[in-house]
């Protein structure tokens, strides 16, 4: 199967997973550099994807975490672990990390669909080196601009890439070709934020969105779509 990536000069962009949901991997010659880390199987298919390119764990840096959720977490800690990478995170995820969250009212269904799939794949938080916060700039792949989206999650972060013009925008949206949505309600934590924040990415200058809900890797699309839809929601 052929991996889709796009590339940009001497750096490159890869998706691991799949629609269901993505993890990214930005490549140059200055190392690696992960955007969350899947539900599972991610570590398998990076430790793949690092052969065929010919490039070391030791390379990878950071793992960026969007958010506590688990399908962003779910290998974080094997990745980890099998590169030493730093994890990265807005405080405000921590505990979500760490499976400390307190759920109230009914986002609790949420709480008890993490609790399950905790166990059901063995979750293993990963060690949380480093604290996100808005505006923030990270050094790798030319310049990450940390961007705080709150709403789904308190301390749910996007990337903006200074290098591309692309947002790496976690689940502000899920995009595909038969649904452009917000996530789902139970997974909130703040409904009004969502669309503030929906409505913050829409009037951003980006020449493209990569969420991590998606179809084709096609960030232009994505953008596109992201401001019919915001346009949509009034
Ligand atoms: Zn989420
Ligand atoms: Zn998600």
């Amino acid at each position: 199967m052929q991996r889709a990536f796009l590339e940009f000069g001497h750096s490159r962009l890869y998706r691991l997973g799949g629609r269901l949901v993505s993890a990214h991997l930005l490549v140059d010659d200055d190392g690696l550099v992960l955007v969350d880390a899947g539900l599972t199987g991610i570590a398998g298919e990076l430790e793949g994807l690092l052969k065929e390119i010919q490039r070391s764990p030791e390379e990878v840096k950071a793992i960026l975490l969007t958010h506590g959720h688990l399908d962003h977490t779910g290998d974080a800690s094997r990745i980890q672990w099998e590169t030493g990478a730093a994890v990265w995170v807005h405080p405000a995820e921590r505990d979500h990390v760490d499976g400390r969250v307190q759920y109230r009212g009914w986002a609790r269904g949420c709480g008890l669909l993490e609790a399950a799939g905790r166990l059901a794949f063995s979750f293993t938080p990963p060690e949380v080196t480093g604290d996100l916060s808005d505006g923030q700039r990270l050094p790798w792949w030319g310049g990450l601009r940390v961007v705080h989206l709150p709403g789904h999650t308190p301390g749910h972060c996007g990337f903006f890439c200074e290098r591309t013009g692309w947002l790496l925008s976690g689940d502000v949206f899920a995009s595909y070709a038969w649904s452009v949505h917000l996530p789902p309600l139970l997974l909130n934590r703040d409904q009004a934020g969502v669309r503030t924040t929906l409505k913050k990415v829409a009037a951003m200058e980006l020449s493209g969105v990569i969420p991590s809900h998606y179809d084709v890797l096609d960030p232009r699309l994505h953008a596109r779509r992201l401001r019919e839809f915001a346009g949509r929601c009034g």
